[in-house]
């Protein structure tokens, strides 16, 4: 019961191109044998199977597959979108990586064990309804969140963001429903340039979306606090009964896509947080699926720590310092309407 499901599989490989690109194989091809190594007879391992078309089609468009379709077989990798490249594997890659995470959510569901992580790619997050960008071509997040709400009548989902890049892709998913809550935070004015804090989410979904933009060189400090302060208040009025976590690990400050500055033992702490949250709401219900993280050094050290915390079944408190820069943020914040922290 303690073992911590994971996704790892050597055919998130196959989704490459020649020449340099900051998303590639290269992310996860030494990671998956340190967690191996680390991890072992802790893990328990699930074989991922491509996702049916049935459940692409909850959240993207059959037009945009086609499109995708298409232009993998164009001789030019970039001729859909000038950072998503698209090559003859690339859509059969992304579906596994939805598989691995509807096959981790499914044995959640069954109690074979509490927590996953998916560790695969191309990441999902920027994956509109009928776009793909930013690395993203199937939206791995919103997909597995239709995925439970279908199969297992589950009608509150909390989708939680830390890449340091806004979740465009799954904001647009579900702006208009109150069934799942999108918190994102992330570096502001950065790729893709939206989630500021007024969009709020509209109709039946006016405040179930909140964007916690910060600033260049916020960090632990800073990330512990907004997190600390708010996900748990919210989400006991919430009450989801299951959490996700795009969990993207390019605000580590050694990764040069940004200028946020998290440290490694950070993205410890910051899982320690949503074991907290899922316990005290959802039964322990909690699946990580990777996005981002650029550096392979930092994304495999910050990844660990993920994993060292998931894997420990105590669940800790989170201590949180004051922070004046983080506070500010919070008293402005339009979530103070609809949520009292
Ligand atoms: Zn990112």
């Amino acid at each position: 019961m303690n073992r911590l499901g994971i996704v790892l599989d050597d055919r998130y490989f196959n989704h490459q191109i020649e020449g340099p690109t900051p998303e590639n194989p290269g992310r996860l091809r030494s990671l998956y044998p340190a967690v191996k190594d680390t991890f072992g007879s802790r893990l328990q391992v699930v074989n991922p199977i491509e996702v049916p078309d049935k459940y692409i089609q909850q959240v993207h468009s059959n037009f945009y597959i086609n499109q995708i379709r298409e232009h993998a077989l164009n001789s030019n990798p970039f001729s859909y979108d000038k950072d998503t490249y698209l090559m003859d594997e690339s859509l059969a890659t992304a579906r596994l990586g939805c598989g691995g995470c509807l096959e981790l959510a499914d044995n959640i569901m069954a109690d074979e064990f509490k927590r996953g992580f998916a560790l695969i790619r191309p990441p999902g997050h920027h994956a509109e309804p009928g776009r793909g960008m930013g690395f993203c071509i199937l939206n791995h997040a919103a997909i597995t969140a239709k995925y439970l709400q279908q199969t297992y009548k589950i009608n509150r989902i909390l989708i939680v963001d830390f890449d340091v890049h806004h979740g465009n892709g799954t904001q647009e998913a579900f702006y208009e429903t109150d069934n799942v809550m999108f918190f994102s935070i992330h570096q502001a004015n950065l790729f893709p340039f939206s989630g500021t804090i007024d969009e709020v989410g509209a109709e039946k979904g006016l405040g179930y979306n909140i964007n916690m933009p910060v600033f260049s060189y916020f960090g632990d400090e800073e990330y512990t606090y907004l997190l600390g302060k708010t996900l748990h208040a919210i989400a006991e009025q919430f009450m989801p009964q299951f959490i996700i976590v795009s969990a993207g690990y390019d605000g580590h400050a050694d990764d040069s896509i940004s200028s946020t500055t998290l440290s490694t033992k950070w993205f410890n702490t910051a899982a320690t947080l949503f074991k907290q949250v899922a316990r005290d709401v959802c039964d322990d219900r909690l699946l990580f699926i990777l996005e981002g993280g650029y550096n392979p050094v930092s994304l495999q050290d910050s990844v660990m720590e993920t994993i060292d915390s998931l894997i420990t079944p105590d669940v800790g408190r989170v201590g949180i310092l004051h922070s004046e820069r983080a506070v500010s943020i919070l008293r402005e914040h339009p979530l103070n309407d609809y949520w009292v922290l």
